[in-house]
Order: C-alpha cells, then structure tokens, then sequence
C-alpha cells in the first residue's frame, strides 16, 4: 500500500483513506461549525396554536430539531451544537457539545444521572446524547417554568416573552467563552483555568458525558439559529439591538425560522443586520424541510448559494411607550429611545424635554398629518 503521508495529519486521520492530496484536506482544515439553537417554547404563544394540552405539536418540533441537530453534526466530525430554551422570561442552555467542560448543562447531567444516555449498540453515541439531552430538557424547562405560567394571569407587558432576547444574549456569550477558550488552547496562556481543549477527535463513541465533539483548534464558524415562536415585544427593542451589535461585532449570522404567528420585525432585522437567514414557515408540518434546505448550510457556503432572502424587511422601530411600529418617531437625544408623540420626559431615562422643542413638534406634527390628508 503506498503511503503518501496523508495519514500524518492527525487532526483528520480518520479521512485519510479517502483525502489524498493536500488540496483535498484543505477544506477539513477549516474552522468547523457551530451552531447555537434557540428554541421559543412559550406556553402562551404555543398554546395559541395546540389546542391540546399534551404539548404534542411542540413535541414534533423538538424531534425534528432533533433530527436536524443529528444532520449538522453528521456532515463533519469536529461540528458542534448548542441548545437554548427559552420561554416568557426565562432562557437557559439545554445542552452543548463544544468543548467547555466546565459548563455541563443541567439537562445532560440530569439525563445521565437517570441513565438515559446509556450506550446503545444501535444509536450513534453523539446523537443520542444530544437527542436525550434537548427531549428532557425543553420537558423539565417546561415544568419549571410552569408556576408563572400557571399563576393568576400575568399583566399585560409581562405577557410578551423576553425569553428570546435572554437566550440571544446568552448565546453570544457563550460562543465568545469558546472562542477565548480557543484562543488560550492555541497560547497556552493563563486566565481561563477552567476551560480544557479536548486535543484529539476520537471521541466517536463517547466517553461520559458530552465529549464526543472532538477538536476544535481553530475556533468555530458561529451561528445562532432562532425557532421563533412568540410575538415581539417591544419593550425589548434595545436589547435585541444590542444583540444585534454584538452578534455584528463577532460576525456570528443570526438565522430566524418563524414557526407561526406575525412576522418578528425585531427578528428581521436581527437577521437582516448580521446576514443571516428569515424565513416564515406556512406549513409547520415542513418544518424539517425546511430547516434541512435553508439552515443546514454552513456561513462559508452562503455567498455560493441562494437561500430565502428576506427583501421586505421592516426597519421601522416601536415606540418604547406603547410597542407600536411608528413611521414618524421622537427619539430621546439621551438615551435614543423612540415615541410615537412627543413627550414632556423620557420614560426610560427621565430626560426632560424643553417645552419650545415640544411646540415645535406639536406644530410640525400638524402639517405632516394635515399633509398626509392631502395626499391620500
Ligand atoms: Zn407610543
Ligand atoms: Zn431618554
């Protein structure tokens, strides 16, 4: 058997029985994918759309997120995932395979203390870690989320989840903790003692716990997947937008699937701003389908194929007073909050307002509305 020394590349030996050339295996030595999910599983807005109380359509969704998880981890050993739930106003990490020790989720400590992830001569170790791991933890994020949701009816601006922008944030910090862990695995150097690398990528049938993703030296290629659920509420406009600033910065894509419910203007934007993928689901019986045709793809293939574009974005703000989307606003010179009516003082950061400048709104307002009249 001639050997040509592909082999000597440990970090893809288990390819080298078919990548021969050093051109070939360039593209294993690409930084691999990871992609952090966020999951909207508010009672409110799921209950709109399941009648039954046995959670069943949610249910559905999981397991093909399940699946769709499997298929991302299957087209490259070293990918990794990162699950997120979140709810009204509650998010939390359900399960990651990036190599963070440190971070063992509740969800996938539960799951082996029950003994669910108990190798299985049938199943392929890494899925079935993360099928038990998503499966009990968005049951268990349920059940504990369910006092407040339960609970006498919430006022109206609790009703609007923030889960979401909770979960984006989290995210986000969690792909900046992997990629400094990277970056101290690469150096050497102090400062994040808690953090290990795993060196090498054998970890194919899993040794406890979560650590069957394998290498990961040159950091990953991010991404932040939204099945979103739940209506905006603009109370949290900021927020996301400081997401969106972060996410930017980073240059992680923030893909939104929208599961049912109004179009998320927030979301849009979120992904509109950071390249990322919309698109609104007709049918949530496609759900797979659609994740496995427009989300599968990694950020590197994006500008070689054509996905869902989203032209129609609507960059309009809500007013922080009453969450409406406004055409002509008034932003706080203090804090850049927006109103759909001029205001004598801020309501987030109690700037106060001279009143000549309220007059002049006041008149000006006059002639747009009395010229919009005109016009139409
Ligand atoms: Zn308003
Ligand atoms: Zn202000």
């Amino acid at each position: 058997m001639p050997s040509n020394g592909a082999t000597s590349s440990e970090g893809h030996a288990r390819f080298s029985h078919i990548v021969k050339s050093s051109e070939e295996s360039a593209y294993l030595s690409a930084a691999p994918d990871l992609v952090v999910v966020v999951l909207d599983v508010d009672p409110y807005a799921w209950a709109a759309v399941d009648s039954s109380s046995t959670g069943h359509l949610l249910r559905k969704v999981v397991v093909e997120l399940c699946i769709f998880l499997n298929a991302h981890t299957a087209i490259r050993h070293e990918n990794s995932v990162a699950v997120y739930a979140a709810a009204h106003n509650r998010a939390e990490l359900l399960f990651s395979n990036a190599p963070l020790n440190s971070q063992q989720t509740k969800s996938a400590r539960l799951v082996a203390e029950r003994g669910g992830s108990k190798p299985d001569a049938n199943t392929y170790q890494p899925f079935k870690l993360v099928d038990d791991a998503v499966l009990e933890g968005v049951s268990d994020f349920l059940e504990a989320s369910k006092p407040a949701a339960d609970g006498e009816a919430r006022a109206d601006e609790e009703r609007h989840s923030t889960g979401i922008v909770s979960a984006l944030a989290q995210a986000l910090c969690h792909i900046h903790r992997l990629s400094l862990s990277n970056a101290t695995g690469a150096d050497a150097s102090a400062g994040m003692g808690s953090v290990s690398i795993h060196g090498s990528g054998t970890g194919g049938a899993g040794s406890a716990g979560r650590s069957g993703a394998g290498t990961a030296r040159g950091g990953y290629k991010s991404r932040i997947l939204v099945l979103s659920a739940s209506p905006d509420s603009s109370s949290q406009y900021v927020p996301v937008m400081n997401c969106i600033f972060g996410a930017q910065k980073r240059g992680v894509l923030i893909d939104v699937c929208k599961l049912f419910g109004t179009d998320s203007v927030f979301l849009q934007q979120a992904s509109h701003l950071t390249g990322g993928t919309y698109f609104r689901i007709k049918d949530i019986s496609l759900l797979l389908q659609t994740l496995m045709a427009a989300f599968l793809a990694s950020p590197t293939l994006r500008s070689q194929i054509r996905l869902p574009s989203n032209d129609d974005v609507d960059f309009r703000a809500a007013c922080f007073c009453h969450g409406r989307i406004v055409d002509v606003g008034y932003v706080c010179s203090v804090c850049l909050s927006i109103f759909c009516s001029p205001r004598e003082r801020c309501i987030t950061c109690r700037a106060v307002f001279p009143q000549r400048t309220l007059d002049r709104y006041e008149s000006e307002k006059e002639t747009y509305v009395a010229s919009a009249a005109a016009a139409s």
